[in-house]
Formats: C-alpha cells, sequence, structure tokens
C-alpha cells in the first residue's frame, strides 16, 4: 500500500512539475516545485528529491549536481557488486526564499553502500537579479567574521561555500571526519549581508526591465526573429516594435558598429534582446586564416566587453558559410537560420512578411536585417499576425526551451 501511495503521488509530483516548468527571464516568483526520483527495487532504492525554481541557472546547476551524485552511487553500486546489502541513496532539499532576492538551498545527501552510511551537504546561494551565485566571502566580509562570528561561534576559518540563510539564521556547516557540524547564527546578531545591500544594484549595468512579460513557458509556440548586420538607424524602429509586442530578437552585430550605436545597443540590451557576433567587420570568415579569424571574432567579443560590460554568446557567420576554421576556433554556439526573408532583395514589405508568415512553425529561426527600410515594415506585419500565436524568443532562450523541452522528453 505504502508503494502505491508512493508510486501514485511520485508521478502527481512529476506531472505537475511538467505542467508547471516555465523559464522566467530574470524574474522568480516564489512557487517552487519539486522533482521527484523514486527507484524501488530488489538491491537499490532511490529517492531523490531537489527544487525546481523557475531560474533556469540554478535549476541546471543543481540537477547537474544530482545526476553526478546519481551517476557515483550507481557506478559504486555495480562496482561492489553488493547482492545481498540494499543500498540506498537519498537526497532531500531546503529551499529558502528571502524577499524574492535570493535563494538559499541546502541539499542533504545520504548514502548507504557496502554496509557504510556516507552523508554529504551541498549548499547554492543565488542572487536572482544578477542571475549568479554567491560565495560566503560574497556575503560576509572578513572583518565581520573576525569580529562577530570567528571567536564567538569557535569557528577556525572562514567557510567556503557551505551555509544556509533562512529569515531568521545564518547557518553554517563544517565537515569534521564525514560529519558535519551546523552553527547556527542568529540573524540580528551579525552585520549580515553589508556587503552586498539587499536591494540595490551592484555590478550588473543593465537591468532587464518588464521581465514578467518574458515569461516562457516549454509549451508555448515559440520563433526566434533574427537581424544580422547591423545595427543601423532603422534598427531603434524595430527595437520599438518588439517592445509594443513583448517580443525579444537577437542582433548580430557587426563589431566595427557598436562604438556607433552604443545607444541603440544599450537599449537592445536592457529590453532583453540578445546580441551576438557577426564578425568585426563582415569578412568572410570561412576564407580567413586562422589568425584572422580569431581576430575579426575577438575584436567584437571585445568591444562588446568593455562596452557594455556584455558577452555574446552567439556567432552568426557572415553568409552563413561554414567550414572548421569556424567549428574548431570558437567556442561561440554558431547559429544559422531555417526562414530566409531576403528582406535584403525585396523593396516590397508584404512580400517579405509573406515569407514568414505560413512558413514559420514552432522553433523557426528567421533571418532578417535591421539595415534595411522595408524590414521596419514587415516586421510589424509578422509581430502583428503571428503575436497572438507565438512568443518571440531570443535564440538563446530557443536553445534553452528546446534542452528543457528534450530533458523532460528524455525522462
Ligand atoms: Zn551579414
Amino acid at each position: 500500500m505504502k508503494k502505491i501511495i508512493i508510486i501514485i503521488s511520485s508521478i502527481f509530483i512529476i506531472t505537475a512539475t511538467i505542467i508547471s516548468f516555465v523559464v522566467i527571464r530574470n524574474n522568480y516568483s516564489p512557487n517552487d516545485k519539486v522533482k521527484t526520483i523514486i527507484i524501488d527495487n530488489k538491491n537499490m532504492v532511490v529517492g531523490i528529491n531537489y527544487p525546481i525554481t523557475n531560474i533556469y541557472k540554478l535549476n541546471r546547476t543543481i540537477k547537474k549536481n544530482v545526476n553526478k551524485i546519481y551517476k557515483n552511487f550507481k557506478n559504486s553500486y555495480r562496482k561492489n557488486n553488493l547482492k545481498n546489502n540494499r543500498s540506498e541513496l537519498n537526497i532531500d532539499y531546503k529551499i529558502y526564499n528571502l524577499d524574492n532576492k535570493y535563494i538559499s538551498i541546502k541539499l542533504d545527501v545520504f548514502e548507504f553502500i557496502n554496509n557504510k552510511e556516507k552523508k554529504q551537504i551541498i549548499t547554492y546561494f543565488f542572487d536572482i537579479k544578477n542571475n549568479k551565485f554567491l560565495l560566503f566571502n560574497d556575503i560576509v566580509s572578513n572583518k565581520e567574521f573576525n569580529k562577530n562570528i570567528k571567536t564567538k561561534y569557535n569557528i577556525k576559518n572562514k567557510p567556503n561555500n557551505l551555509f544556509t540563510i533562512s529569515n531568521s539564521y545564518l547557518t553554517i556547516y563544517i565537515e569534521e571526519k564525514e560529519k558535519y557540524k551546523s552553527i547556527k547564527i542568529p540573524l540580528e546578531n551579525i552585520n549580515f549581508l553589508f556587503d552586498i545591500e539587499l536591494g540595490t544594484d551592484i555590478k550588473t549595468k543593465y537591468k532587464k526591465v518588464n521581465a514578467e512579460k518574458n515569461v516562457i513557458d516549454i509549451n508555448d509556440k515559440i520563433i526566434a526573429l533574427t537581424f544580422d548586420d547591423g545595427p543601423s538607424k532603422y534598427t531603434d524602429e524595430i527595437l520599438n516594435l518588439l517592445d509594443k509586442y513583448n517580443a525579444n530578437a537577437t542582433f548580430f552585430v557587426l563589431g566595427n558598429k557598436v562604438e556607433l550605436y552604443k545607444e541603440t545597443i544599450n537599449k537592445s540590451i536592457i529590453n532583453g534582446n540578445e546580441i551576438g557576433n557577426h564578425s568585426y567587420n563582415h569578412k568572410w570568415l570561412i576564407k580567413l586564416k586562422k589568425e584572422e579569424f580569431l581576430d575579426q571574432i575577438n575584436k567584437t567579443q571585445d568591444i562588446m566587453k568593455k562596452t557594455f560590460d556584455y558577452t555574446p554568446k552567439v556567432l552568426r557567420p557572415t553568409y552563413g558559410s561554414i567550414n572548421s576554421l569556424i567549428r574548431e576556433n570558437t567556442n561561440l554556439r554558431i547559429t544559422l537560420w531555417n526562414v530566409d526573408t531576403l528582406d535584403w532583395k525585396y523593396k516590397n514589405p508584404k512580400t517579405i512578411a509573406s515569407r514568414v508568415i505560413g512558413h514559420v512553425k514552432d522553433g523557426s529561426i528567421v533571418l532578417m536585417h535591421d539595415t534595411h527600410k522595408q524590414t521596419v515594415k514587415a516586421l510589424e506585419m509578422i509581430l502583428n499576425d503571428l503575436s497572438n500565436e507565438y512568443k518571440f524568443v531570443t535564440v538563446s532562450e530557443l536553445d534553452e526551451v528546446n534542452l528543457l523541452r528534450k530533458q523532460l522528453g528524455a525522462e
């Protein structure tokens, strides 16, 4: 009976998780879900629970770590050939949401294998606004640690990354001979977080606005519009149109234009669009020597980094040509397209729009150029026609959604 209940509840949880699995860009709402894996066989029991938030980066890291633990467990189970000893893996978690600004998570890993118990604690502390993990050092200064924590709580060394923060306590976990000692420090006793100042933006220069509209459900039909060769004088109009229709796109810029269109690119980033690399000055990349190729790519990367503290992650090779030179010499994700508007060729916006409307499907990547007047008009027709049916996302978001769909489909 117990078994049946576990199976039924886990099916329910998994179904609920799949239904509610969404990607939210730079926004967090505190409706956490749980991922549950239950395996019950003769030699091995596995119960894994871990949180699924709506923060992609956090989910990905937790999932990766959990999978690694699970894999190692199965390997050591096999290696030891423990027929008469049922082995166990259990992973549980605690999650603290701090004012929708930070998330603190603790994973408790318990393994029983070869008649031996093993415990492990893993913690994550995530800064939602800046979309990054923080370490203890980012949260408590050395001075504060030495003055208010070290002697009082008898802690020898400053912990690196084993801690949680709830609404009342900072808890530090110290590993000693395969055991963990936890030290609870009331928040009011320390100048906790004074390094990061809750509610203020520290390092991120470009805060995405209107984040709420950018909710992507993996069940949404999505299209990635891409604009090559810009920016240009038309780009601002294109940005306004995208904004009007709650759409985002990817702009594959040329490095040599970045200085000239600083304001435009800045606005583009703030609005949640993605900037990709389209070389420095549109050389036919496959014809270049390695050094020249690297120069084309790196110069654009460098100027984006220097000007906006932004590192492009995707590359659109000029003329859509790819060879081993490109494949082997860049870490950027090479992104082509599957719907070509030929907007450089056709002057009639209707003709351009009709090459998209009726030809796109879920997951399409559309090639356009923000360097033509007719493209602006065509874009308006496209957005007006397709916005109800499709969500317009960046190419990296499209990749993320595809990956999530694949992962969920494979489970
Ligand atoms: Zn081009």
